[in-house]
């Protein structure tokens, strides 16, 4: 079941296999690819299949469904190797940098990451 929003979604496109994509993990519940423009020496986008506009979106029926992935990027972190830390990261809204409405987590390692971010 697709939501109008859904079928013209890249993030669903991409999950669905219409638009090309890295895979770099896949269950059941979520599906992770590298960024096309990466920020870092590893950059994973890591998307419930769900359609879910934003975090701000996100009720408690998405509380496993969270949780399952911020667990699936913690050990994406650890099959890339990333033992001196990463990030991750959920922009929201226009003011949090969200330009694509399908929540996703970014995870960022690889360098040092410096803070506060812009
Ligand atoms: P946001 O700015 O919404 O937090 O992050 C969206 C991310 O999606 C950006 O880092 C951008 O590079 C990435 N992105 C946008 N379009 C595509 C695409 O078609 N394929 C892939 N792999 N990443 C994309
Ligand atoms: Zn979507």
């Amino acid at each position: 079941m697709y939501t109008d929003s859904a079928m013209t979604c890249i993030f669903c496109k991409i999950i669905q296999g219409q638009i090309p994509s890295t895979p770099v993990f896949q269950d059941g519940l979520g599906y992770a690819f590298a960024d096309i423009n990466p920020k870092a020496p590893t950059h994973v986008l890591i998307v419930p299949r769900e359609h879910i506009a934003s975090l701000d979106k996100a009720n408690q029926d998405h509380q496993a469904l969270l949780g399952h992935l911020l667990l699936a990027a913690a050990s994406i972190a650890r099959e890339k190797g990333l033992k001196d830390g990463y990030r991750i990261v959920v922009n929201t809204g226009e003011d949090g940098g969200q330009t694509v409405d399908h929540l996703h987590l970014h995870l960022l390692g690889g360098r040092m990451l410096t803070w506060p971010p812009g």
